[in-house]
């Protein structure tokens, strides 16, 4: 079958690469490449991670994915020229697979997933869109909890948010009481703004410092409550 594909991750057994890659069609999917570690090799060098492609596999009889042909479509450049967009993206990759679960199609994700590619390959702000992916990665996994309603009271939250303890969902003034761990102002407005929008245009929204601020230490927060102490792990030094 031939499948649209984003090489997520890669590693090396042997003379073989393991790879692990978000399709369109089947989710995430852990895909044998055989004899891609060896040079020469029928897939020249295109089997690396970031590689947008298509991708022709198929499964063997005990039920694992094998390539047998890929065609590389965009090795987005302009990322891997600049330090601070490839950390972005390969950030960005490292989290979808390790919090997407294996053949679970999510389709919106791989688009979302492709435009912010795009958007950080042609020059688009790479701290804003990183945070703005991040929000929709966990919208579409459902690990972002209600941005608008207090998880106390039900009340609508417009002005202000708060997150109590560790656990980030977001409470109203009302039912914040003492030592909230974070107060969310011009954030919460940016936070519902990349919520609602679809990536394409989240890159064009205008914001504070103290808004993104307010932003990356809630993120931050959910990115811990999610991953519980998992590090992200960047693959290969030949990227
Ligand atoms: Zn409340």
């Amino acid at each position: 079958m031939r499948l649209e594909t984003i090489i997520l991750n890669r590693k090396v057994v042997r003379s073989d690469k393991i790879l692990s890659v978000f399709s369109r069609e089947l989710g995430k999917i852990v895909v044998v490449a055989p004899g891609c570690a060896k040079v020469p090799n029928r897939f020249g060098g295109a089997i690396e991670p970031l590689n947008y492609g298509i991708s022709n596999i198929y499964r063997s009889v005990g039920g694992n994915f094998y390539l047998r042909e890929y065609e590389l479509k965009k090795p987005f450049w302009e990322i891997r020229r600049s330090l601070n967009r490839l950390e972005s993206a390969l950030f960005i990759l490292s989290l979808v697979d390790k919090t997407s679960p294996l053949e679970l199609p999510e389709p919106e994700l791989f688009d979302t997933l492709l435009v912010f590619l795009d958007l950080i390959d042609s020059g688009g702000d790479p701290i804003l869109l990183r945070y703005a992916v991040i929000l929709k990665i966990f919208h579409f996994l459902g690990f972002l909890p209600s941005l608008d309603t207090c998880s106390s009271c039900s009340g609508k939250i417009s002005k202000e948010a708060f997150v109590k303890g560790d656990t980030p969902i977001l409470v109203c003034g009302n039912c914040a009481g003492e030592g909230t761990a974070l107060k969310l102002t011009e954030g919460l407005n940016l936070l519902q703004e990349m919520r609602r929008k679809p990536l394409a245009l989240c890159g064009r929204i205008k914001y504070t410092s103290r808004g993104l601020e307010e932003v990356i230490t809630y993120l931050e927060m959910l990115l811990r409550g999610v991953l519980g102490g998992v590090g992200l792990e960047f693959s290969g030094s030949n990227i």
